[in-house]
């Protein structure tokens, strides 16, 4: 017997009206704050996601799909493990940025990470994001936030947090970086080994460490005083005390997290995460942020941009249950010419129907109605003699007589 990959899931039942329903309010919020959708390939040549994510990134160290294409070991694939990269590549080589700004895109689709799986998450997960090319201003990242913000309210989730922070400039994070090493580098024998190489590498992103052991020495005074630190350049710092008062004004509640870095390398200024209490350690639904410099690093002009993205499987899990599935109509007879000719004249008319597919008895053809249809439609002898038919509401077991036209009506 084979079995679904560890840690793929096959989409069914009610969770495919969930998806369906995320994919058509993310269609129609985005849509109406002038946002294309965009659709990207799955797969990418491999240097995009090393240059784009960064090397010193757990996605690109340990995370990605990667293989060569047949016949061609020169040709580095990788399964998209997140669309920021691919959209980004998009935009230069559509030559989007000769378009007058900004360009605002939003996608919808898989996304895969060799990651060990557990509740919240998958190797093969779904990702849905915005992205905003062109405007430096902070009224961009209040409208991405905003916008990320309306959609989780649209598809009725509650009890959300939004957290945000600025990780500067790179000028001005290299005194900050520099603070945080000296600080941690006594401590270092005591933080894990993916630290030790952050530390070399990207000392920042040690403060995303997952590990408890970590955390507990960021939890020192002596490492608070040097993270508390504000070190962000003047600039920097109107952008972020501009961008609060935005969100005040669009009334977004929101906290600022010093310790919120964020794990892609390419991130600055504006950084945020929206977190769900109904979700377990896993309660990320949201990330994202600035990052102006990526565009040219990856061949274009300097353009700056913003975006986020949320992850599909833990919306759908804070998601209310959506049981509702029901067709309209369930054909119950026993002259199968006459219940396959009823079935697809309502069908035609725009109503949702079905059929037993056999003769057998009336009580199990209504036992089966009574499961998938709101209402059974019986064509018996008397019926088709007659020309009428008999509609019984499954759902409170009234009866009565009446003509088809009578139910395209209704
Ligand atoms: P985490 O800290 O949970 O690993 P991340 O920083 O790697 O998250 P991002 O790259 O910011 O996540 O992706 C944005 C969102 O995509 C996350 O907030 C989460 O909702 C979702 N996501 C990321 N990785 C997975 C996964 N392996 N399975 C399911 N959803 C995921
Ligand atoms: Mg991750």
């Amino acid at each position: 017997m084979i079995k679904a990959q560890r840690g793929t899931k096959d989409i069914l039942g009610p969770d495919v009206i969930k998806f369906r329903q995320i994919e058509d309010v993310a269609r129609k919020v985005f849509q109406n704050a002038n946002y294309k959708e965009l659709r990207t390939p799955i797969f990418e040549d491999t240097k995009l996601f090393a240059r784009g994510i960064g090397d010193s990134t757990d996605i690109v160290n340990k995370e990605m799909y990667t293989f060569f294409a047949p016949n061609n070991e020169d040709s580095s694939i990788t399964l998209r493990p997140e669309n920021t990269a691919g959209v980004v590549r998009a935009y230069i080589e559509h030559g989007m940025s000769r378009m007058s700004p900004p360009q605002k895109m939003w996608y919808m689709g898989p996304m895969f990470r060799y990651e060990r799986p557990q509740a919240g998450r998958q190797r093969q997960f779904h990702q849905v994001g915005v992205e905003m090319f062109g405007i430096s201003s902070p009224t961009a990242d209040a409208e991405v936030i905003f916008l990320a913000e309306t959609f989780l309210k649209e598809l009725g989730l509650q009890n959300i947090t939004v957290e945000i922070n600025s990780l500067g400039c790179p000028d001005c994070r290299k005194k900050y970086k520099e603070n945080i090493k000296n600080v941690l580098g006594k401590y270092l024998d005591k933080l894990c080994d993916d630290c030790h190489v952050r530390y070399e590498k990207n000392p920042l992103r040690m403060l995303d460490c997952k590990s408890e052991e970590c955390q507990k020495i960021f939890a020192l005074e002596d490492v608070q005083k040097v993270i508390l630190e504000d070190f962000i350049c003047e600039e920097c710092h109107e952008h972020f005390e501009k961008l609060k008062e935005y969100l005040d004004g669009l009334n977004v509640k929101y906290s600022v997290n010093k310790l919120l870095v964020r794990g892609l390398d390419y991130y600055n200024r504006t950084v945020f995460e929206i977190k769900s209490e109904n979700l377990g350690s896993q309660n990320a639904v949201c990330g994202g942020g600035r990052y102006d410099g990526l565009v040219e690093m990856l061949g274009g002009d300097y353009t700056p941009a913003i975006g986020w993205a949320m992850g599909v499987e833990r919306l759908m899990a804070i998601m209310p249950d959506i049981s509702d599935n029901l067709i309209d109509y369930f054909v119950v007879s026993n002259n199968q010419t006459e219940a396959i000719k009823l079935t697809q004249k309502l069908r035609e008319n725009n109503k949702s129907a079905d059929f037993d597919f056999s003769s057998r008895k009336w009580v199990k053809q209504l036992e089966k109605a009574s499961k998938i249809a709101k209402y059974a439609v019986i064509l018996g002898d008397e019926e088709i003699e007659n020309h009428f038919l008999t509609v019984k509401n499954l759902s409170t077991g009234e009866q009565k007589k009446t003509s088809f036209e009578e139910i395209i009506k209704e």
